[in-house]
């Protein structure tokens, strides 16, 4: 067997060697820290013992068995002799750090006769017989698995009996009497007596933190951080210190800086009096550090040294374990401490400014999806929850409003100034306008990439999905969640980053786009070669992308414009037209209001770059549901009076049932609509170049893109940019303005991808439309797909991920490198891009970056995020390009 064991001053050892504590630990002792003096056995050790069947192999035994000797005689103290009794902690410690998950026996070496021993050498009999009561339960639970509980339940009778209300007011007699109540429980569960080999001890606990990398919540926590099963633990043997000595005796935990704001100042915990775990455990209320400035300002100040020199050491913030002893401080693990996104942001910044590390490193710190946290409104973090139900975090933020059940209340409430969540079972695409007037979203059907969710997170407003203890009455105007009924009207409030529901209104606190996290964010545009462009077809939305560093919008939804409820009944009269004069009329009255739209986001974007989609979704999508036409038709028919209104409704059933489709999103849709009606496309592109004469006129620069949605064919495209070319020169010559403009089409069904070639000599570029592509490479309609059995397919790993969240780069990226690289063919300078939900998704982004696209679209708020992740992605492949041209010297 390979050499398994290492006393913490042999070398270096690596994490993936000694676990991250082990390492740390080596490292802290080689540096000159004080550390205990101990061993670690290492991950290859682990994984031995789990190939022999969970048994501790003789050779390991062995080796354990010399350093445990070098233990002893670098501490002077022998195990189990009761003159001098060396005690140690079991330590578990693996690769990454999981906090709490695994187990950590104390004191152990502890037995009736070192017991004896440690309280004549201690002359602190108290002191001695506390430390046994803990070895013996925590002994006991992670090797014998007697449940605590017992423990605490016999320990808390005790002490009610004889009117103690805290720990430290037990006396030595108290805790002799109770370490004999102890065993027997020990017996009683076991039915054994307690060991009092130290050997025996430390073998059984050994095994015991080996076994404990496969304890439930260990599992579960590898799974949520995607951390390998197979990396096991490795165990630190560690000659115990002791902050339970008295009252210059303490324990505690302290972050280098404010790990939820970041602030460089030191933070935390201690408690005089103490041992290990019970800082955390919440038994008694620690002090801050702060205080211990005051009672102990030598080992405070050591304490501060001891923080700065861990910083510098390991380059980032770190949570440091300490223990004082008698006056004297030890240093018991240090890590990389968790922060929150604000934290992360502030300390990256600051470590740049104090030069510890590099612009580089600190954008590589800041997991782009973590700033997700940051541009939404959050509840105040010292207010206490009590939430009343919870469902699925489907877009981040919190809000609070009046419940409301309907789309069109909503909206109504809205414009009197009312602030409203809406609580739907689920919402169709009709309900955007209600989703656009309420603060929030609550469905209690449906997932994380639900209309509403994705809707919701698009327009950066707070979403729960799925909420099922919800018990909507949509007919009374209520909800119920077990017997408590909330009604139209009363006040909730929701955070979409937990799923919680609350009841009535708690204080809030606003997005903060610090100072720090702008500067982050111009170093990131510094070492970024993909632009970043946001999905935006609105002035509100423009100017929050502009905010948000947006260097133009890639994607501006005609249909949008569409949805306003002054509009939807003029674009309602277009599609019904029976003849193309009644048609023309409602486009003309259009015309004008598609042109003011287009102006407001000219100039908001001010010489930035516009691509206008031409209208892409099917026509229906406008029309009234053709099912609720059926029963307001049969409805009427029944009560046989007013027959005008009967054959309105017949009518206008007609019309939707002509219009219906079979597959909608494989139907009447996209460019077809402007091959069908021309005279559609025609007002909207008239209203596109009237819109840029006006700004024009304002001595305003401009940048337009018109884009064609769905090309499946290069002659689509080509009848389409002649229609915009003849539309648009035609203004040009009327309004006496010019300027350059693009024509170009989305890439989005795989023939297009296929053909980028031919299509290229039609396009002045082309933008990825890699939700519709997703679609329609997988043979997927998403609505149906994510409503039946993608999520089945990503918990049976069928699929790696939900698609149309993170790109498919084996099928459909290989269709976007394909478009891309035929369009080059054709053309060199074609501008190429990709628009949709992947555009904000880091390893998407990657993707694009290292495709060599030029640029990414995505929503407003996730602009930084954006912008963020094309950083990371350029910096990552400068540094394999390095790394890859080093090995070829090599
Ligand atoms: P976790 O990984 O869950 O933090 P640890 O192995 O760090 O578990 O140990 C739990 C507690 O016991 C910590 O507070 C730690 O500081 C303390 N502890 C561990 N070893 C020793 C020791 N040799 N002397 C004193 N306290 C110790
Ligand atoms: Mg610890
Ligand atoms: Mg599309």
């Amino acid at each position: 067997m390979n050499k398994v064991v290492y006393m913490f001053n042999e070398g270096n050892g690596t994490k993936e060697l000694l676990g991250g504590k082990g390492a740390n630990l080596v490292e802290m002792t080689r540096i000159g820290l004080p550390v205990p003096y101990g061993f670690t056995i290492s991950t290859e050790a682990c994984n031995s013992y789990f190939k022999a069947g969970n048994c501790i192999p003789r050779e390991m035994e062995f080796q354990v068995l010399e350093s445990l000797k070098k233990l002893e005689e670098e501490t002077g103290k022998r195990f189990g002799d009761p003159s001098n009794p060396l005690l140690v902690s079991v330590r578990s410690g693996a690769v990454h750090s999981m906090p709490g998950m695994m187990d950590t026996i104390l004191n152990l070496g502890m037995n009736d006769e070192t017991v004896e021993g440690l309280a004549t050498l201690t002359k602190n009999p108290r002191f001695a017989y506390d430390s046994y009561r803990r070895f013996i339960q925590m002994f006991s639970d992670v090797v014998l698995k007697v449940d605590v509980f017992y423990f605490e339940q016999f320990l808390e009778e005790y002490r009610t009996e004889r009117g103690y209300s805290s720990d430290p007011e037990l006396l030595a007699e108290d805790w002799q009497k109770v370490i004999i109540g102890y065993k027997k429980i020990v017996k009683k569960h076991t039915k054994r007596t307690f060991p009092e080999d130290p050997k025996e001890q430390l073998f059984l606990s050994i095994s015991a933190v080996f076994d404990s990398w496969n304890n439930q919540r260990a599992i579960v926590y590898r799974r949520l951080n995607k951390i390998s099963d197979h990396l096991g633990t490795a165990v630190n043997i560690q000659s115990m210190v002791f902050g339970n000595m008295g009252n210059d005796s303490g324990t505690g935990v302290g972050f280098t800086r404010d790990p939820s704001t970041g602030e460089p100042k030191l933070y935390g915990e201690y408690l005089i009096n103490a041992q290990g775990e019970d800082v955390v455990a919440g038994i008694r209320t620690p002090q801050p550090i702060s205080s211990l400035q005051e009672e102990m300002p030598e080992v405070f100040q050591q304490f501060v040294n001891t923080c700065r020199l861990l910083e510098e050491h390991f380059r980032d913030m770190q949570d440091i374990e300490f223990t004082v002893e008698r006056g004297q401080l030890f240093i018991l693990q240090t890590r990389v401490g968790k922060r929150t996104a604000q934290a992360a942001i502030r300390i990256a910044v600051d470590l740049v400014n104090e030069q510890i590390i590099s612009k580089k490193e600190a954008l590589l710190r800041i997991d782009p999806d973590q700033l997700n946290q940051l541009l939404h409104r959050r509840i105040d973090d010292t207010f206490v929850r009590k939430p009343l139900t919870k469902g699925l975090p489907a877009s981040p933020g919190a809000a609070t409003g009046q419940v409301v059940f309907d789309s069109s209340e909503a909206e109504r409430l809205s414009k009197d100034g009312k602030k409203v969540i809406l609580v739907r079972p689920e919402t169709t695409p009709e309900d955007i306008n209600g989703i656009v007037a309420s603060q929030a979203t609550i469905t209690s059907r449906g997932g994380m990439t639900s209309h509403a969710a994705v809707v919701a997170r698009g327009m950066g407003k707070a979403c729960i999905c799925g909420c099922e203890s919800l018990n909507i009455d949509l007919k009374l105007k209520q909800f119920k969640v077990g017997d408590v009924i909330v009604k139209q009207g009363d006040v909730i409030t929701i955070d979409g980053s937990t799923g919680e529901v609350i009841l009535g209104e708690v204080p809030m606190i606003d997005p903060e786009l610090s100072n720090e996290f702008k500067l982050l964010l111009t170093w990131a545009d510094g070492h970024r070669k993909l632009r970043v462009r946001a999905n935006a077809d609105s002035r509100e939305d423009s100017i929050i992308a502009l905010e948000f560093g947006a260097e133009g919008i890639g994607l501006c939804r005609t249909e949008h414009m569409f949805m306003d409820e002054d509009r939807i009944p003029i674009v309602q009269d277009m599609i019904l037209a029976e003849t193309i004069e009644e048609r023309e009329e409602a486009l003309s009255k259009l015309l004008p209001m598609q042109q003011g739209d287009f102006e407001h986001i000219f100039e908001v974007m001010d010489g930035n770059p516009v691509t206008i989609r031409l209208l892409d979704p099917p026509l229906h999508e406008f029309l009234p549901d053709k099912e609720e036409l059926i029963i307001e038709f049969t409805k009427l028919q029944m009560l046989k009076s007013n027959f005008q209104e009967l054959n309105k409704k017949k009518e206008l059933l007609r019309k939707v049932s002509h219009l219906d489709e079979f597959n909608p999103m494989l139907g009447l849709r996209g460019c077809r609509l402007g091959m069908i009606y021309p005279e559609i496309y025609i007002m909207q592109v008239k209203a596109i170049f009237y819109a840029i004469a006006n700004v024009l006129e304002k001595g305003i620069e401009v940048k337009p893109e018109i884009m064609i949605p769905l090309v499946g064919h290069v002659n689509e495209l080509k009848e389409m940019r002649q229609l915009v070319i003849t539309a648009g020169e035609q203004i040009f010559e009327e309004t006496g303005h010019n300027c350059n403009y693009l024509i170009g089409t989305m890439i989005e069904v795989p023939r297009a991808a296929l053909t980028a070639d031919n299509i290229a000599k039609e396009a002045d570029f082309f933008s990825f439309g890699t939700n519709d592509l997703t679609q329609t490479t997988f043979g997927y309609s998403r609505d149906d797909a994510e409503g039946k059995f993608l999520q089945t397919y990503i918990d049976n790993k069928v699929l790696p991920e939900n698609p149309f969240v993170s790109l498919d780069q084996e099928a459909v990226g290989k269709l976007v490198e394909t478009g891309l690289k035929l369009g080059k063919d054709t053309k060199r300078g074609l501008k190429t891009g990709i628009c949709g939900e992947h555009g904000g998704e880091k390893q998407s982004i990657q993707f694009c970056h290292d495709i060599g696209l030029d640029y990414v679209s995505c929503s407003p708020y996730r602009v930084p995020l954006a912008r963020l992740a094309a950083a990371q992605a350029n910096i990552k492949s400068e540094q394999k390009q390095c790394i890859d041209k080093l090995q070829t010297h090599i």
